[in-house]
Formats: C-alpha cells, structure tokens, sequence
C-alpha cells in the first residue's frame, strides 16, 4: 500500500496578508485555495475561519459557508479546527461540529501556554465533551499533539471511552510553547502511540523539511500549508498552499510511495460516511 496522506491547513487562526498576501481568509478565497490543493494532491482540508478584520473566529456560518462552497466542488475530506479562537466558549468550539458532521475534527489533548502571549485551553471537561460530541456525531477526532504528555492524557479519553481507537494523532511540531520541530523529537513522540493508530506530522518554521522527510522515512502521513509556514524556502514567501501540497507530492513520489485519494484517506482513516 503505502498511501501517503497530504492533508493541507490553508488558513490557521495567525497568519496575516501582512505575513503573506496569498494566504486565503474569506470563505470564497479559502474553498477555492482548498479545491486549488485537492488538484494537487490534498486528500485532507483542515479549516480555520476568520472574521471580517481576519482575525481568527469560530463563528459557525463562516464555517457552514465555507463547507458548502467547497463539497459542491470536490471530494476532499473535511477536518475542521475546534481551537480557531482563544477566547471562544466551548459551546461556539463545537456548535459547527453538530451542526456540520465533518468528517474530521481537531482535538487539541491538552492545555499549553500558546506563543508566548495567552492561554490554549483544553481543560479536561471540555475534552470530555468534545470527544462525546465527535462520537455522537461520527466525527474522527485528529488528536493534535505538542508535547509529550499530550500524548499520555490522549491515552486516559481512549481508556474511558471518550476517544474510540484506532486513533489518528497529528504531531504538530515547533509552536512557541510547545515541543520544537526536530527530527529527534518526531522519533520520540512517534515512539509513544500505540502501532495501530494513524499519524500526521507537521514542523513550523526551519523545522518544516526535516520533519516532513522524517515523516516520509517513519511512515507517517504529512500536513503542510500556510497554518504552519508561510514561506516555502528561507526567504522566498509561498506561491500557494498548492505550491506547498505539490512538493510533498513530489517527495512522496521521490519516497517510492502513493499519495493518497480522498477515498484512500477515507479508508486508512476509518471514516465513517
Ligand atoms: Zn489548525
């Protein structure tokens, strides 16, 4: 087999036209970036919104927006973020998730200090309830990891039932205040989960490449996109989030591996339609 999934994070909750002036904000520009990346390659989307200052919200007819503009258009499966507003309630985290059943949604497995500036919290009621509410709804929690004992705290929600297994987990690598983006703490962190679970790795910043190669070389499945970096090489800002999705194709290819369909991912991913 050996299918590879790209999943693409076109938006994030950060990143400015200041940052980078092909980064996609509004519903419009953000469905046509994503149905831009599936033709390159992207098996997964995974969505953050933004108002209408480009600030980061979890307002639910942004997402519906969104959602709507991009499935009457391709096939790509769907992860939506339930962390794209610091300061949002719990209820606003999930209300899209009931409401829209993606496929696929993020569940951050703890709490951290985020970039040095305010607080990024999972308390472990709200875990509680986000892992119910992906049940009921046949929603696949991807299991974002920035340290280590995110990873143990996964493993109490998969022993009490609120995270059903195999579990996916995206190690996502070199946020401020989270572990660093380096191949050694990719192998370690890869150690941790149990071997029948899935997995995606991303690395922000001078990170990027070597935790994608290493991703490619321990069997993992690969995100990149403009969440995460903004520049595609030391001082030359990204073309496109497609321009990201088409090197990992090539790599993947260069790594005597497939990228995978949607339908691939949907299969390796155990997606409930
Ligand atoms: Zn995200």
């Amino acid at each position: 087999m050996d299918k590879t999934i790209i999943t693409v994070a076109v938006t994030g909750a950060f990143p400015t036209k200041e940052h980078n002036p092909n980064i996609p904000l509004t519903p419009k520009e953000i469905a046509a970036d994503v149905v831009e990346c599936w033709k390159a390659g992207a098996a997964v989307a995974h969505l953050h919104m933004r108002d209408d200052e480009g600030k980061g919200t979890m307002n639910k007819d942004k997402f519906k927006e969104t959602v709507e503009l991009i499935r009457a258009q391709c096939d790509i499966v769907l992860n939506l973020t339930t962390s794209g507003d610091l300061f949002a309630t719990d209820e606003t985290r999930m209300a899209h998730v009931i409401e829209l059943k993606p496929e696929m949604a993020s569940y951050d497995a703890g709490s951290m200090n985020w970039m040095h500036s305010g607080l990024f919290l999972n308390p472990p009621q709200f875990l509680e309830k986000l892992g119910k509410v992906m049940l009921e709804n046949n929603v696949k929690p991807e299991i974002e990891i920035f340290d280590a004992g995110m990873v143990y705290n996964s493993f109490y929600y998969i022993k009490k039932g609120v995270l059903a297994t195999p579990a996916h987990y995206q190690f996502v690598l070199g946020a401020d205040g989270g572990t660093a983006a380096t191949v050694e703490n990719l192998v370690y962190l890869k150690s941790l989960i149990p071997s029948e679970a899935t997995w995606s790795a991303l690395g922000i910043g001078k990170g990027h490449l070597p935790v994608l190669f290493a991703t490619l070389a321990l069997g993992g499945h690969v995100r990149v996109g403009m969440e995460d970096n903004v520049y595609y090489a030391k001082g030359r800002l990204a073309k496109s989030n497609a321009e990201f999705v088409a090197r990992a194709a090539r790599l993947i290819g260069e790594a005597n591996k497939t990228v995978a369909t949607p339908d691939e991912a949907r299969k390796i991913l155990g997606l409930k339609k």
